[in-house]
C-alpha cells in the first residue's frame, strides 16, 4: 500500500499549487492523484487538429503581488497583454462590455429606458436588506431598463435559474458598478474607459493555457503527480483512498480539488447533516462548442456576450485574437459558450445545428465560411449557482470537513465563482495551513539563508 503525507485529489491548478508549496519547506511526503491523461483539469488545452483549444476562454487576470509574479516567472516571457475588447450585442448593435457604463449604439427608445431607470435609482434608492436577491439587487442597484435589456437576459441565460432564487454572493468583484455620471456619459457617446476586474488580461503565445499548469506540474518531484488515476473512494475514518491505477492509498492529510460534490459522493463516513447539505448543492454545464474556421481576422474583438434569448449562447470568443498561434495562418478559432442546468438533458446535435445557426444570423459565421474543426468540450461542473441554498450548505459541509482534518479548496473544491489566480493562492495558503506557518515563501528562505550561514 503506497503511503503519503499529504494526498492531493485533482491535479488541476489548485491541487498543482498546493503540492508545490508544500515542496517548498520539503517537510512532508504529498501525492498527487489526477483522473485525466494530463494535468490542468479546467485549466487545460486540447489539440484538435491543427487547432489547440482552451476549455472556453482562459485569460490571466493578475491582481495579487505574489500571484502575478508566481504565474509570470511560470510562463518565462510566454505571454503577451492585451487591453481587454468585450463587447455586448444585443438589438442588432454592439455595446461596449459592461453595458450599464455603455449604452451608447442601442436604439434611443433602449438607451432613454437605461439611463431614466438608472437615475430613478439614484433620485429614489431602494433599500435592500441583508441578503437580497440578485433580481431585487439588480433593480435596485441598475435600474429597471439596465436589468430588462441586460442584466435579466444575460444572466437568466448563464445561471439558467430564476433571478429571484439567486444571492448577490458571486458578484461581488465581477459586475462592475460605474456612477451616474459614467451611465449617463456611456449612454450619450462612445465611452472608451476601462470598467471591471479584467480591463487587460495576459495570454500564453505559444501552447494555449496548458503551458501554465504544465509549468507548475514540472516544479514537482517526479513521480509526485500520477495521471489517469482516478479516486474511486475514500475512507476517511481509517484515511485511506482507493485509486484507480494507485490501488490504496494511506494518507495523514486529505486535500481535495475535485467538485466538491463528486468528492462528497466518494467519502464515508458522512454524518447526515453533511449528504442532507451535499444534495442542496447546484451546478450548471458549460457547453463548450470550439470552431476553427478557414477565415483570417473574423473580428477584432477579444469576445462578445449575448443576452437575446433568441441566441442560444450567452458569450463568443475569438480565441485566436488572443494568440495567432493556437491555429494554422489565415484562420480564426472561437469557442461559443451554452449554459444549462446539470441535470438537464441535451442533444448536442441540435444544439450545434441552433448555436450554427444562431451564429449565423448574429453575423459570426458567413454562409460561405469553412469549418475546418468542429469539437464541443463540455464543462461538466462549470458553474457553481449561488441560490439561497448554497451558503448554508457550503458552510455545513466545511464545518464537518474542518473537524476531520480534511482541506477541500479551488473553484469547485471550495463550492465558488473564482479565477485562475486565486486558485494558485488557494492551493499556497492551503499549504501554509497543512505546514503550520504564515508564509511558505518566508519560512522558505529563513531556512536557505541559515542554511547558507552554516555553510
Ligand atoms: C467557462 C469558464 C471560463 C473560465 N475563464 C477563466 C478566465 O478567463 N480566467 C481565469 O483566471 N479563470 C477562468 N476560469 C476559472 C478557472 O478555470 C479555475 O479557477 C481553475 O482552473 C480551477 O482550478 P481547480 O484546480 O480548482 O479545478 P479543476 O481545474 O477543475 O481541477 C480539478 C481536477 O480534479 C480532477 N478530478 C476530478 N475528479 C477526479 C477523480 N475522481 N479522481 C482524480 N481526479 C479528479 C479533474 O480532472 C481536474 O483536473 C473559468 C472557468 C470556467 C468554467
Amino acid at each position: 500500500m503506497i503511503k503519503t503525507d499529504v494526498l492531493i485529489l485533482g491535479g488541476g491548478l489548485a491541487g498543482l499549487s498546493t503540492a508545490h508549496h508544500l515542496n517548498r519547506l520539503g517537510k512532508l511526503s504529498v501525492l498527487v492523484a489526477e483522473k485525466g491523461a494530463f494535468v490542468g483539469g479546467t485549466a487545460g488545452t486540447e489539440r484538435h487538429g491543427d487547432f489547440l483549444f482552451d476549455h472556453t476562454g482562459h485569460l490571466l487576470h493578475l491582481h495579487d503581488s505574489y500571484g502575478k509574479k508566481f504565474i509570470l516567472d511560470l510562463l518565462k516571457g510566454n505571454w503577451a497583454l492585451h487591453a481587454r475588447s468585450s463587447w455586448i450585442y444585443s438589438q442588432n448593435a454592439f455595446t461596449r462590455y459592461p453595458f450599464q457604463a455603455n449604452t451608447y449604439g442601442l436604439p434611443w427608445p433602449a438607451v432613454e429606458d437605461c439611463a431614466a431607470g438608472f437615475l430613478r435609482t439614484v433620485h429614489k434608492p431602494v433599500a435592500l436588506g441583508d441578503k437580497p436577491s440578485f433580481k431585487d439587487w439588480s433593480l435596485a442597484t441598475f435600474g429597471a431598463g439596465i436589468s430588462k435589456h441586460f442584466m435579466f437576459p444575460y444572466n437568466e441565460k448563464l445561471w439558467r435559474s430564476p433571478l429571484s432564487a439567486l444571492t448577490t454572493e458571486w458578484q461581488g468583484r465581477f459586475v462592475p458598478k460605474p456612477g451616474a455620471s459614467e451611465v449617463l456619459y456611456g449612454a450619450l457617446m462612445d465611452q472608451k474607459k476601462f470598467f471591471g476586474y479584467n480591463a487587460d488580461f495576459r495570454y500564453p503565445v505559444r501552447g494555449g493555457i496548458q503551458v501554465l499548469p504544465d509549468a507548475l506540474a514540472a516544479r514537482l518531484k517526479p513521480g509526485q503527480v500520477r495521471t489517469g488515476c482516478s479516486v474511486r473512494y475514500v475512507d476517511l475514518a481509517s484515511k485511506t483512498a482507493v485509486i484507480e491505477n494507485l490501488g490504496e492509498v494511506q494518507f495523514e492529510r486529505l486535500v481535495n480539488t475535485m467538485p466538491l460534490v463528486d468528492f462528497l459522493d466518494l467519502c464515508w463516513p458522512l454524518p447526515q447533516a453533511v449528504t442532507v447539505a451535499r444534495m442542496r448543492l447546484r451546478y450548471n454545464t458549460v457547453y463548450n462548442l470550439n470552431l476553427g474556421v478557414a477565415r483570417a481576422r473574423m473580428s477584432d474583438k477579444h469576445w462578445v456576450y449575448f443576452p437575446e434569448k433568441k441566441y442560444p449562447f450567452y458569450r463568443v470568443g475569438y480565441s485566436s485574437n488572443f494568440s495567432p498561434r493556437l491555429g494554422p495562418k489565415g484562420t480564426s478559432s472561437l469557442y461559443i459558450e451554452v449554459s444549462r442546468r446539470a441535470d438537464d438533458k441535451v442533444d448536442l446535435e441540435k444544439l450545434e445545428n441552433q448555436v450554427l445557426a444562431g451564429l449565423r444570423s448574429a453575423g459570426v459565421l458567413k454562409s460561405t465560411d469553412k469549418l475546418l474543426a468542429k469539437v464541443w468540450m463540455p464543462i461538466r461542473c462549470g458553474y457553481v449557482v449561488y441560490d439561497f441554498d448554497r451558503t448554508p450548505a457550503v458552510t455545513a459541509i466545511f464545518k464537518h470537513l474542518a473537524k476531520i482534518g480534511v482541506e477541500s479548496i479551488g473553484r469547485y473544491g471550495a463550492w465558488k465563482y473564482s479565477f485562475m489566480e486565486e486558485t494558485i493562492l488557494d492551493g499556497k495558503r492551503c499549504a501554509e495551513r497543512l505546514l503550520g506557518v504564515d508564509s511558505v515563501e518566508k519560512e522558505a528562505a529563513s531556512t536557505s539563508a541559515a542554511l547558507k550561514a552554516l555553510k
